[in-house]
């Protein structure tokens, strides 16, 4: 059997120890894979721009807040989109300087506003509260900061709810065909000289590409409208967002980004014509495809002629998998103790997690060749949004991450990017420091 890189790569985390009886689950990056997949997408925007134009390709920080994997993109000309204070603090953190930072988040708080303008952050306004909020911080401390507004294009949603910013009611931004809306935006422009920038993010996972288009689509013809009332260059960028879709049923790359960007050439050709700057917010699609989690399957068992591996991966770290498999199904690879592939007929069998609810399982009824205790499984595609959003469930740690690549003597190194969670830290996370608390005011 010829090994993949993926597969050589479970080798060697196991013989290192990274995954064993103690440290039953791990998170696994592949470091030259997010390299490709950052040229990839800053090759696609460089073919189809004018020369010289402004691209900035700012990551949601969201599908992986680890700093090591920031700092990572960042040597690839990535910068960060960020959405909350933690976040902001991590870009920092990474060193990622503040014109390569882009603040989206529905709920900033004055503080919040205060400190990115301050800064020099890009940031997107949400709705026409957030704007007169900003109108009153210009008005006494003029910033430099770009200043964009957050259109929703109201162009429909995609195959998943939960993941569709772009239906008539989503939450976010100024609802673009809503009455009125269209000359609020347009006059809200032409009044305020700051308010350069336009932003929309049309959804993400389960959305057709055709129909992202047709987001940036509304999004240029706004600006186009509102500079020509402006009779001149007033919206200078636009931020086009992220939402790739990830194919999570193959080794396959699919959509590619160059055949999303040559789809938008196609569609709105005026975009890359060099007259805006251009800013986009890609996640999932930079990582997913180069992650994994690795775990130990503790038990194997029986139950009503089914069989059932006792993982332990479960919604601690594939949250969304677990609450809606019907929308992120994730392929799951069979490793045996020394992570050597499991061959043998394949058997339909649940994979199941550590958590104590019965709709733990990562995949049911998943035919592959029988796992026993002592193997592995490795959850594929997992790099963006599994090590990002942990589930603190039964109080399971967070895992640790860990980045590989080939080593010279045709083995892998690994670097840690984040350490595993220790009892004592989670305990502290769970009010170790106030155990007296609760009793002391039961006595007053
Ligand atoms: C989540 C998010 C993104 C990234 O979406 P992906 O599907 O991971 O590419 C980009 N922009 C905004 C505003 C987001 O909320």
């Amino acid at each position: 059997m010829t090994l993949t890189d993926r597969d050589r790569a479970v080798q060697a985390a196991l013989a290192q120890g990274l995954v064993g009886p103690r440290q039953p689950v791990a998170g696994l990056l592949d470091v030259a894979g997010i390299r490709r997949s950052a040229a990839e997408l800053r090759a696609a925007f460089a073919e189809f721009t004018a020369p010289g134009a402004q691209v900035l390709h700012a990551f949601a920080v969201k599908a992986a807040s680890l700093v090591p994997v920031l700092r990572l993109l960042a040597q690839e000309g990535i910068g960060c989109e960020v959405a909350s204070p933690g976040e902001l603090a991590l870009a920092r953190a990474a060193g990622i300087p503040a014109r390569h930072t882009v603040l989206d988040s529905p709920a900033k708080t004055l503080a919040e506003l205060r400190e990115a303008l301050a800064l020099g952050i890009a940031v997107n306004v949400d709705n026409h509260e957030e704007l007169s909020r900003i109108d009153r911080m210009m008005a006494s401390a003029p910033s430099t900061a770009p200043i964009g507004l957050r259109v929703n294009p109201q162009i429909g949603g995609g195959s998943i709810g939960a993941m569709s910013t772009a239906t008539d009611t989503s939450k976010f931004g100024v609802p673009l065909r809503d009455p009125g809306a269209r000359e609020w935006i347009v006059r809200a422009c032409l009044d305020r000289p700051w308010l350069t920038r336009l932003h929309a993010h049309v959804g993400s996972q389960g959305m057709p590409l055709e129909r992202m288009a047709e987001g940036v689509r509304a999004l240029y013809d706004l600006a186009e409208e509102i500079n020509e009332q402006a009779g001149g260059p007033r919206i200078t960028t636009l931020d086009i967002g992220g939402g790739l879709p990830v194919n999570f049923s193959s080794d396959a790359v699919t959509p590619t980004y160059r055949e999303y960007v040559a789809l938008l050439r196609s569609a709105v050709p005026g975009l890359f014509s060099g007259r805006y700057g251009l800013v986009t917010e890609f996640g999932r699609s930079l990582l997913a495809k180069h992650g994994m989690v690795l775990a130990r399957v503790e038990y194997a068992k029986w139950a009503g002629g089914r069989p059932i591996a006792l993982t332990h991966a479960g919604a601690q770290v594939a949250t969304r998998t677990v609450f809606a498999p019907a929308s992120w199904p994730i392929r799951v690879a069979a490793y045996d103790d020394a992570g050597r592939p499991k061959t043998g007929a394949p058997v339909p069998q649940d994979i199941a997690g550590p958590c104590c609810f019965a709709g733990d399982l990562v995949a049911e009824n998943r035919p592959l060749p029988r796992l026993e205790s002592g193997d592995h499984v490795a959850l594929l595609d997992t790099g963006a949004y599994y090590f990002s959003t942990h589930f603190a469930y039964n109080s399971l740690p967070r895992p640790g991450v860990y980045g590989y690549a080939p080593a010279p003597d045709g083995t892998f190194a690994f670097a840690t990017v984040r350490t595993p969670q220790t009892l004592e830290e989670l305990t502290a996370e769970s009010g170790a420091d106030h155990a007296n608390a609760l009793r002391s005011l039961a006595l007053g």
